[in-house]
């Protein structure tokens, strides 16, 4: 049996990234001890039931004692109010981490209240379902996905390695991006979906009447795909959406300008021009496929 990575690992957080990382690093053996804290006691109760985690309780800064490693898998907008409530528990040397599905935000809310000597390493599993809570939490959950690590230039070089390679053991495969690039090109490859998801949803909702319900009798693949996207869960997303905003807006103006390309195009018959799109867009969920990520 090989050495465990880390004597003891805290997640701050125990939802569906949380609870993952809990079964997929006793799946791989990577620590001695993984302790959990919540802010509700019926999350830790759940969590504690579930044996996601050696144990699980609500208070943030006694879970992180001694702890080698500790993740932040909150919400975005809570990842800096909970930085400080951990902070005076954090040992030297000790390395944070955080899995928020924004790098910027995350990383100028979290710095400051962090003490010298523990090395932060931002991370972002570019996995997940809709489900949100530890029960949605699975061991399998980052197979073969990307992880990326957005250290900041500062950065201990072998605390960066050994969060790239605990990913690795993780399942993930990992790269590493500046945090800015990351969360341009999240805000296209996910973030705007999810807005065009909600609002599709939100638009056939407001057709009301008699046609509310037909909507979802006929619900073809297109819109139940969208409902799958649109049940995600709603505090993530408005705190994605309020962290991200400008690359939000600027990838949101690119797309009104296509979608108005779209529209002209189809208000003047001129098939073409859908077509050759339509032809283009097949390639690219063709080329997923061959890489794996669809
Ligand atoms: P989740 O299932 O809703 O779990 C969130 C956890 O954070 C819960 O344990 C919740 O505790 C806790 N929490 C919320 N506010 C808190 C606060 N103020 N103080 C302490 N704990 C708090 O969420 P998730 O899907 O795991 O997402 C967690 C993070 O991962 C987010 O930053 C998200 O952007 C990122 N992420 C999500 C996905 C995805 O697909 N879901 C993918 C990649 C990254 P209580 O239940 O006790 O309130």
């Amino acid at each position: 049996m090989t050495t465990p990575m880390f004597d003891k690992i805290a997640l701050i957080g125990i939802g569906l990234i949380g609870g993952s990382i809990a079964l997929a690093a006793r799946r791989a053996g990577l620590a001695k001890q993984i302790v959990a804290a919540t802010r509700s006691t019926e999350t830790a109760a759940t969590a504690n039931r579930l044996k996601l985690v050696d144990r699980c309780g609500t208070d943030l800064a006694a879970a992180c004692e001694g702890a080698n490693m500790v993740f932040v898998c909150t919400p975005v907008g809570a990842c800096g109010a909970v930085a400080k409530a951990i902070a005076p528990a954090l040992k030297k040397g000790c390395i944070i981490s955080d899995v928020g599905s924004v790098k910027q935000a995350v990383i100028e809310a979290m710095s400051p209240h962090l003490p010298a000597g523990v090395h932060f390493v931002p991370t972002h599993p570019v996995a997940g379902t809709e489900n949100s809570g530890p029960e949605a939490g699975f061991a399998e959950l980052f197979d073969g996905r990307w992880t990326i690590l957005t250290p900041l230039p500062e950065c201990d070089a072998g605390a960066v390695d050994r969060v790239e390679s605990f990913w690795k053991a993780l399942g993930s495969q990992v790269d590493r991006l500046d945090p800015a690039d990351h969360d341009r090109i999240l805000a296209i490859t996910s973030h705007l979906p999810h807005l065009i998801a909600y609002t599709i949803v939100g638009t056939a909702d407001d057709l009301g009447g008699h046609l509310n319900a037909e909507v979802l009798r006929f619900a073809a693949g297109g819109f139940r795909d969208f409902t799958r996207i649109a049940a995600s869960d709603p505090t993530m997303w408005r705190d994605i959406f309020l962290n991200n905003r400008e690359a939000v807006l600027e990838v949101l103006a690119r797309f009104q300008e296509d979608l108005f390309y779209l529209q002209r195009a189809i208000r003047w018959g001129e098939g073409e021009k859908l077509f050759d799109l339509f032809n283009r867009t097949r390639e690219i969920r063709r080329a997923l496929i061959h890489l794996n990520q669809a």
